[in-house]
């Protein structure tokens, strides 16, 4: 093997090296032959498109919107769209890697891919952003497709994003397409159980890795950062299997309470003022960094990446992290959270639940018919299973953490796969 290390990682984490950081320690326990590291490591197709849009003032804003497809050796590409002021091209190839990891990790048969848009979503208004979202659809129209590559909701995008970009791709068409994109409304083809996939992912991994950990569920604290799609649905689902919910986040800050905090009572305090926890008195007032240090059991980053730095890794006390988020450990932070013994269900692990449900939904939009949400959570929570004892399996066997493992398993399938396919 005589590929190179990748560039050393500065102090400000870029999404990018942080993944190959670790695609490369997990090519490598794996014996990855070097033609095969260098296909696997470069993205299939990046796109960069300019967006000019009529603002409602009159004037023309011009944005820039990306696509990057890492991979589409397992199958059409998947991965969610993000508007927000940070995305880069570096953000969205690292984003579209962990899609090809992910869904190779729970096996489903798709490739991986991720888009996004920079701008500020919270400042324009429905009409600017239908435009927008519009503009891009037809900018991509030569990618996307349902057997080339599947857009979903990320950051600053959801079920109303996806039913324009579902409708502008459909008159291209000249008839409805509703496989094109998953994380649609229910009424426009979305699936049941969709909404809180990726929480119950991470209450799933939670579950099955406090029983390796023995840990009883009964008596354990646990933290949450963030509380939106990812965080209040696992919150929720973690307190009705007994778990005890002493602090949870979002960007206004923490709050906590030893006592558990009622998180459905949260989430209703939440939805009535804005989205957001500003306010919330059912516990004090700490800080987000405050929280991922805190005494607990179980901790669960779900809002952002880098999270979990170098900075702070020695001071966690958790005895489980699983990673609602994306990226939210930095490359750096791993072997300091390896060496206290600390247990990381990793990103492309636990918050796959996600992209498992958008592919029921894709085959449920394919067959034209609806599955009940006892099925789909039936199918997620097996699939979420399997793929953890895999990963369990793998760490133990290279004495590895489960993010290596995790990495090892999603590469040797792809690299299988494309052996097998082959090349030009
Ligand atoms: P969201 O927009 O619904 O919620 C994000 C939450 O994080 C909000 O509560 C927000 O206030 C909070 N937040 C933002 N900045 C913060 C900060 N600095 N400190 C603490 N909290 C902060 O987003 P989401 O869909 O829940 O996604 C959260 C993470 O999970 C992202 O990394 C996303 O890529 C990842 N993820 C989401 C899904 C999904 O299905 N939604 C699937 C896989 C991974």
């Amino acid at each position: 093997m005589a590929y190179l290390e990748p560039a050393p990682i500065k102090d400000k984490e870029n999404p990018f090296e942080s993944m190959m950081s670790r695609f490369h320690t997990a090519a490598h326990k794996l014996g990855l032959d070097d033609e095969t590291y260098e296909i696997l490591k470069s993205p299939t197709k990046q796109v960069i498109v300019t967006l000019p849009i009529t603002m409602d003032d009159g004037s023309k804003k011009v944005f820039e919107g990306y696509r990057v497809i890492h991979s589409n050796t397992l199958g059409p590409s998947k991965g969610g769209i993000r508007y927000d002021p940070d995305v880069s091209l570096d953000e969205v190839k690292a984003l579209a890697a962990w899609m090809t990891w992910k869904c190779a990790v729970v096996d489903i048969p798709y490739g991986g891919a991720k888009g996004g848009i920079r701008c500020k979503p919270w400042t324009m208004s429905a009409g600017e952003l239908e435009r927008l979202t519009r503009a891009y659809t037809v900018s991509m129209y030569e990618i996307f497709g349902p057997d080339l590559d599947i857009p979903a909701p990320d950051m600053g995008t959801g079920p109303r994003e996806m039913a324009w970009l579902m409708d502008e791709y459909s008159k291209a068409n000249g008839k409805t397409v509703s496989a094109v994109v998953t994380g649609k409304p229910l009424v426009l083809g979305g699936s049941l159980g969709r909404v809180e996939a990726t929480g119950r992912g991470v209450m799933v991994s939670s579950l099955v890795a406090m029983e390796k950990l023995k840990i009883n569920p009964a008596h354990a604290k646990c933290a949450v950062q963030g509380f939106g799609n990812v965080g209040s649905n696992a919150a929720s689902l973690l307190e009705d299997r007994g778990v005890k919910i002493i602090a949870i986040s979002d960007h206004t800050g923490a709050y906590i309470s030893e006592k558990g905090i009622d998180i459905k009572a949260a989430i209703e305090f939440k939805n009535k003022n804005n989205g957001t926890l500003e306010g919330f008195e059912l516990g004090d007032k700490i800080s987000n960094e405050e929280l991922i240090e805190l005494d607990v059991d179980l901790l669960v980053p779900a809002a952002k990446e880098d999270v979990i730095t170098l900075k702070n890794a020695q001071n966690i006390k958790a005895k489980l992290i699983v990673e609602g988020a994306n990226g939210p450990t930095g490359a750096k932070a791993d072997p300091v959270i390896f060496d206290k013994g600390i247990t990381v269900v990793p990103d492309i692990l636990a918050n796959a639940g996600g992209v498992t449900v958008s592919y029921f939904e894709w085959v449920q939009n394919r067959l034209g018919y609806k599955w009940t949400q006892e099925r789909v959570n039936r199918r997620c929570d097996r699939i979420m299973k399997d793929a953890f004892e895999k990963v369990f399996k793998i760490s133990e066997k290279y004495n590895v953490s489960m993010r290596i493992a995790a990495y090892m398993v999603a590469i040797s399938k792809v690299a299988d796969t494309y052996k097998l396919r082959g090349g030009y």
